[in-house]
Order: C-alpha cells, then structure tokens, then sequence
C-alpha cells in the first residue's frame, strides 16, 4: 500500500465526496493500459463502473475495489518559506493497481484542505491531464493521468467555474514535503520508517549501500536534478517549485499554472501569482537544488543517528555539491544532442550558449526554432537558410550558422541521418498555452474533441503529423497573453 502509517494525524482512511451527475471529458488509453483497463471502441473502460469510480462516487468496479481511500499529511517550503503542515487537501489514493497508485485529485475535503474546498476545476484538470500526458510522450518522467470527469458542480474561484476530478497514476505520490514534516515535529522513527519504506519499494540498490540514508539521499538528488535538465531542454516551467510539490521518485508533479515556453525568454515566468519570479525559467535548475537541500537538512537525524550531527550534515552537504554537476551534465548532453552533435567537443557549450543568448535576444520562438535546425544542409550557403530571418542581429547570427556548420562537419554525420536524431529529442508538438486554452474553452461548451484531439497529436510529439501542422505554430499575436494563476 501507499502509505506506511496509520493513525490520524499523518493519514485519514477518507472516501472521495461524491459530485453529481458526473460525466467523462477526458480519458488516456495509454495509461489504461499501464494499469490493464479493458477498453472498448470509443477508447473507454467496457466495464462502465470505472465512471463512478473515477468520479469519486463509488469504491469498486465490477471486479476491483479501493476499501481504504486515504489522504496523508505533508508540510513544505512554499516560495521559499516554510508553510508549516499542508497534505493531500483534495487528492485522495484510491489505492494501488499493477505497481500504480490511482488517485483522484478534486476528490472532495479532507483532514488536510485547510481553508479549500478540496474541489479542482475543469480548467485546469484538463491542463494537468493534458500535460501529463504530453510529458510522458515527450520522454520525461511524470506522474501520469488516466481520466477527467466533470460535473456541473459550480465551484468558485475568481469566477464561478464548474468542478471536474482528474484520476492520476504513479508509482508513488510521495514528496520532498513528506520528509519535511516527519523532521519538523523531531518524529525521527516515523522520519526513518518513511525512508527505509521508499528504500524497500522504490530504491532497492540504497539497501547495499555503505550508508542507505545517504544513498538514498543521492538518488532522489540525481533523479531530481536530470529532470529539471530535460525540462530546461524542453522549455517546460513548472510554475510551483514548492517542496511539497517536488517528487521523491524524480518524477514531474502537481501541474499548476506550468507552461512551455512559446518565444525563448531565459527569465520567462509562467506562474501570473509569482510576482518576483522566483520560479522563472532560468531558476528552475537552482530552485531544484535548493528543495535539495530542504531534503538533505531533513534526513539530517537519519545520518546523524549512526554518527554525530556535523558529519551527518558533511555527508549530505558534499552529496549536496553533485547536484549541479549532474544538472549539467545532463543538460549538456541533452543540448548537445538538441544541436545535432553525437560526440563531444571542446567549444560546444560556448556554441549552445552563443545560440540561446541571441534566442534570447530576438524572443525566438524555441520549439520550432530548434525542430528546424534539424532541415539544415551542411553545403547550403548561409543566405539561403530562412533560420536567420528570425533574428535580429542577423550579421551576428550569421557567423553562429557558420561555426556550427564547421562543428557539424565534425561529426562526418549526412544531413539526413543527423536531422532524424534531432527530430528524435526536438519535439514537433508541445502544449502550448493556447492550445490548451482553446481546448478547455470549447470543454467548458461541453464539446471535449479538442481534448481528445489534442491528447492524440501530443501523444507523438516527435512525429511529423502534416495533417496538424497548425498545432505546431507559434501563437498568434492575440493568443501569446494568456495569463495562468495558481487559481486551480
Ligand atoms: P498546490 O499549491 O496546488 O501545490 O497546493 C498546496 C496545498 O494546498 C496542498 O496541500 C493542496 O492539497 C492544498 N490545496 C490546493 N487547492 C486546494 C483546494 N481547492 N482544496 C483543498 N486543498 C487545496
Ligand atoms: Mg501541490
Ligand atoms: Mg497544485
């Protein structure tokens, strides 16, 4: 099961409060396939009991029950400053199905919602849905999402919006967050039991390690600190960088008002509520790095237990150290590959380095930019490659294409085979906020096509879909200014 404790203070057995009416929006195939959902033609559970189950309303299928649903207690950093206890305030674990835990976020109030109304928003159900979804097809890890089924349940937030239950799977919903609090209340052997429980299920190798605890500590830094590189080289912000959102399994979580980027913007702030912009863009690599080190001053009496506290804290402190270079490892071999290069060379990171400043510079767009680099022919003359109409500093970037095209030459690679590998970490098809946007309007008309078209054409990001090349357009003036809250 998901959770190792009992007792009401860090978990309540709760069941999802029921919505009325409730009806599908949307539904992913491929993760009903994860957890072997039988569908029928329309692409929907045959056993129609899954609607009620994922709605919340009832606890079994025809052949499957979640007697024990339940919420658990966490505590956090938000926007750097310690929140105190938060927990599961609407996402309620079902319980687990083939090596999944199935939870339904919108679930309704528990112990846990402070002031909410442990409802979630048809809005923003299907932008997690959707997005989800688009990372896993993108390559990155993610929790995952099987379903949206609304209601004409009215909810308040700035408007009046109506309420909609998204059913999300992973291995393990556990945070950063869950660490925070056993350590904030001294509870070091609930603190250790949480540990040694991801140790057994989820990091098996730590077992043999010299120090598990430490080594425990590395993983969850190292799977933490690659995913925040394969989100900068997809230009994917996550808008809420708080330690209660942050993965112990290194996968991405709690989708709030993320966004990708349309132009690159170094500084680009998706989150409209994040004034200072502490989770831009450019921060999110550092940001990552310090929820790490909410981490490592957590497990700080876990080491401490077997030592004394200063070399605990020397431990994790150097484990700390490896995050960045991790980061850029990872980041480097992934810009590498973005740019076509197979091998490694002295002067590649200035050349990546070079391009994004005068990205940066002329707001290029960064998805299409890099997924038409990939058509560039080596013997072509410069003046022919429309690439650098987008710049403005066209004398400047013109002595870019020419440096690179020497690198390229480097790599004795045809243009063809090169441009196959770029398209095969370039994606053609991101979530795009207007995209969503689009969708979610139409969704709230209750026509859900959108959804699922944009569902299938995100499904294969890397493809060439001739039939949808509109999806892959920058947006359009009027549609760049979609603003996105934490409001969810
Ligand atoms: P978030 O900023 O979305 O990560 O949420 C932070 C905390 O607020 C978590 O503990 C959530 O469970 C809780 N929360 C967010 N929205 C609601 C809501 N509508 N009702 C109850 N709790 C909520
Ligand atoms: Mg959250
Ligand atoms: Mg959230």
């Amino acid at each position: 099961m998901a959770f190792i404790f009992s007792g009401d203070d860090v978990c309540q057995v709760t069941t999802p409060t029921p919505i009325p009416a409730p009806y599908w929006v949307a539904f992913s195939p491929s993760s009903a396939n994860l957890i072997g959902i039988e569908l029928d033609e329309s692409g929907l559970p045959v056993d129609k009991e899954w609607l009620g189950v994922l709605s919340g309303n009832q606890l079994n299928t025809s052949d499957r029950q979640f007697p024990n649903p339940i919420a658990t207690v966490y505590s956090g950093h938000q926007f750097g400053v310690w929140a105190g206890q938060l927990g599961d305030g609407r996402a309620i674990l079902l319980g687990d199905i083939a090596d999944q835990e199935l939870q339904l976020k919108g679930a309704g109030i528990t112990r846990f919602s402070r002031m909410g109304d442990g409802r979630a928003v048809l809005r923003s159900s299907i932008r997690e849905f959707l997005c989800s979804e688009a990372m896993y097809a993108l390559g990155i890890p993610t929790t995952r999402a099987l379903s949206v089924v609304g209601s004409d349940l009215p909810v308040r937030r700035e408007t009046l919006e109506t309420a909609a239950v998204c059913a999300r799977l992973a291995p393990s919903f556990l945070r950063i967050g869950h660490f925070e609090h056993f350590a904030s209340l001294d509870d070091v052997d609930r603190l250790r039991g949480f540990a040694d429980y991801l140790i057994q299920y989820h990091y098996p190798d730590s077992q043999n390690a010299d120090e598990p605890y430490l080594s425990l500590f590395q993983e969850i830094c190292t799977r933490n600190a690659r995913l925040v590189a394969q989100w900068q080289a997809v230009g994917f912000c996550h808008g809420v960088l708080n330690s209660d959102n942050i993965s112990v399994l290194g996968l991405t979580m709690d989708y709030g008002p993320f966004g990708f980027l349309d132009q690159f913007q170094i500084d680009h702030i998706c989150n409209h509520s994040d004034q200072g912009g502490r989770y831009a863009y450019h921060r999110q690599p550092q940001i990552m790095h310090w929820n790490m080190a909410c981490l490592a001053s957590a497990m700080i009496p876990l080491l401490a237990d077997k030592s004394d506290e200063a070399l605990a804290q020397d431990l994790l402190r150097s484990a700390l150290e490896q995050f960045p270079v991790i980061y850029a490892q990872t980041w480097q071999s992934l810009f590498r590959r973005k740019l076509g290069f197979t091998t490694s060379q002295e002067g590649d990171i200035a050349l990546i380095e070079r391009l994004l400043q005068a990205m940066h510079d002329s707001k290029v767009d960064f998805t299409n930019f890099f997924r038409s680099l990939g058509k560039l022919r080596i013997c072509e003359a410069i003046s022919q490659n429309s690439l650098r109409d987008e710049f403005i500093d066209r004398e400047s970037i013109d002595q870019w294409f020419v440096d690179y095209t020497e690198r390229l030459k480097a790599e004795s690679c045809p243009d063809e085979v090169r441009q196959h590998a770029m398209n095969q970490i370039n994606p053609k098809y991101i979530l795009r906020n207007h995209l969503a946007q689009t969708a979610i309007e139409k969704a709230q008309e209750k026509d859900f096509s959108e959804v699922t078209k944009l569902l299938q054409i995100l499904s294969k990001p890397f493809d060439e879909q001739s039939e949808h090349e509109a999806y892959s357009m920058a947006p359009p003036p009027n549609a760049q200014a979609v603003e996105v809250s934490c409001s969810s």
